[in-house]
C-alpha cells in the first residue's frame, strides 16, 4: 500500500516537474518574442518628498502584456528572464524606454523628475553594462544624475572586482546607484562603505508595521540616521496609510513610495500628478497625501 501511494507520488511529482519545466520553456521563448514584439510595457510609481509631500521622482516598473496570459508582473517572469540570460535585453529595453519617457517629461515646464530604474545582478556582470547606460543617455539626451540605477543586496553578495568597476564606471557617469530592499539581504553596512552608493530605500517589509512595532521603527530610525551621517538619501517603501507616513517622517526618511501616494501608474497618468507651481506655494505646511 505504501509502495503504491510511493509510486503514483512520484508519478504525480514527476509530471508537475515536467509541467513547470514546460512552462518555464514556453516563457523563455515568449519572452523572447515579447522583447522584440513590444509586449513590455512600464509602469511608474511616483517617488515623493516626505516634507512637502511633492512628487520628486518615479520608479519604472515592468510588466508584460502576454496575448494569452494577461498582464504580467515581474515575479512571472523576471527570475526566468535572469536564468536564461534574457534579463540583459529587458533590462536594455527597460533602461531606454524609462529614459525616453523621462525626457518627454523634463520638457515640461517646471517638471526635473528623476527616474529609478531595476537593474538585476546579471546586467551588473555584463562588461558591457556601462556602454550601454552611456549610449542610452546620449541617445535620450537625459541628464545622468536624473537617472537612479536599483540594486539589490543579493545583487552586490558576490559581487567581483569586475562589478566593482563596473559600479565605479556608472558613478563617473554621473548616474545615481541605490541600494534596493534594504536590509532583507546580507552585510548591508559593509556594501554602503564598499560601493559608491547614493540612496538607500528601506524595505516594506519594515514599512508595514513600523507604527505598531518598536522594533521595525528602531531599525527605520537607525537607517535613517545612517542616512544623514554618510550622505545618502533615504526612501521609505511600501507606505500604505498616514499612520505610517506620520512615523516614517518622525524618524527622518526623506522620500517615500507606496500605495498611500499612489500604485504604479501608466505614464500618462503621471504629468496629471505633477506638483503645479501655484499649488505648491498654497501648501506649504501640510503635505499633500493622496494623488488619486
Ligand atoms: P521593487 O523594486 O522593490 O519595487 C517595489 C514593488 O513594491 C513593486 O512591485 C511595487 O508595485 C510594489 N509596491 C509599491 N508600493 C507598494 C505598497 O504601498 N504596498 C505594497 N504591498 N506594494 C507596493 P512590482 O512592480 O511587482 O515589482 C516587484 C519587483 O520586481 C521590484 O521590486 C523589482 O525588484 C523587480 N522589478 C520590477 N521591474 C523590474 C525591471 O525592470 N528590472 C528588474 N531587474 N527587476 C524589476
Ligand atoms: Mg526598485
Ligand atoms: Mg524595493
Ligand atoms: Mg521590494
Amino acid at each position: 500500500e505504501a509502495k503504491d501511494r510511493g509510486r503514483s507520488g512520484y508519478v504525480v511529482f514527476d509530471a508537475a516537474l515536467r509541467g513547470a519545466l514546460e512552462e518555464r520553456q514556453q516563457t523563455e521563448a515568449d519572452l523572447r518574442m515579447a522583447i522584440d514584439g513590444g509586449q513590455l510595457r512600464l509602469l511608474y510609481q511616483p517617488v515623493v518628498d516626505v516634507r512637502s509631500g511633492k512628487m520628486t521622482g518615479v520608479e519604472a516598473l515592468v510588466r508584460w502584456e502576454h496575448p494569452t496570459r494577461g498582464l504580467l508582473g515581474p515575479d512571472a517572469f523576471i527570475a526566468v528572464a535572469e536564468d536564461t540570460g534574457l534579463i540583459v535585453d529587458v533590462g536594455r529595453w527597460v533602461l531606454h524606454e524609462a529614459c525616453r519617457q523621462l525626457a518627454d517629461w523634463r520638457a515640461i515646464p517646471g517638471a526635473s523628475l528623476t527616474m529609478a530604474v531595476n537593474v538585476s545582478a546579471r546586467q551588473l556582470c555584463d562588461p558591457g553594462f556601462p556602454g550601454v547606460v552611456t549610449a542610452i543617455l546620449a541617445e535620450t539626451e537625459v541628464d545622468p544624475d536624473a537617472v537612479c540605477l536599483e540594486l539589490t543586496e543579493t545583487a552586490l553578495l558576490d559581487a567581483t572586482e569586475a562589478t566593482i568597476a563596473t559600479l565605479e564606471a556608472l558613478h563617473r557617469l554621473g548616474v545615481r546607484l541605490a541600494l534596493d530592499d534594504f536590509g532583507t539581504g546580507f552585510s548591508s553596512l559593509t556594501f554602503l562603505k564598499r560601493f559608491p552608493i547614493d540612496v538607500v530605500k528601506v524595505d516594506r517589509s519594515f514599512v508595514r508595521d513600523v507604527a505598531a512595532d518598536p522594533d521595525d521603527a528602531a531599525i527605520v530610525a537607525a537607517v535613517a540616521k545612517l542616512g544623514r551621517s554618510l550622505h545618502l538619501e533615504t526612501v521609505a517603501e511600501g507606505v500604505e496609510t498616514a499612520e505610517q507616513l506620520a512615523v516614517i517622517r518622525r524618524l527622518g526618511c526623506r522620500s517615500f513610495q507606496g500605495y498611500l501616494f499612489s500604485p504604479p501608474r501608466p505614464a500618462a497618468d503621471i504629468p496629471a500628478l505633477l506638483p503645479s507651481p501655484r499649488r505648491s506655494r498654497e501648501r506649504t505646511e501640510a503635505p499633500v497625501i493622496t494623488a488619486s
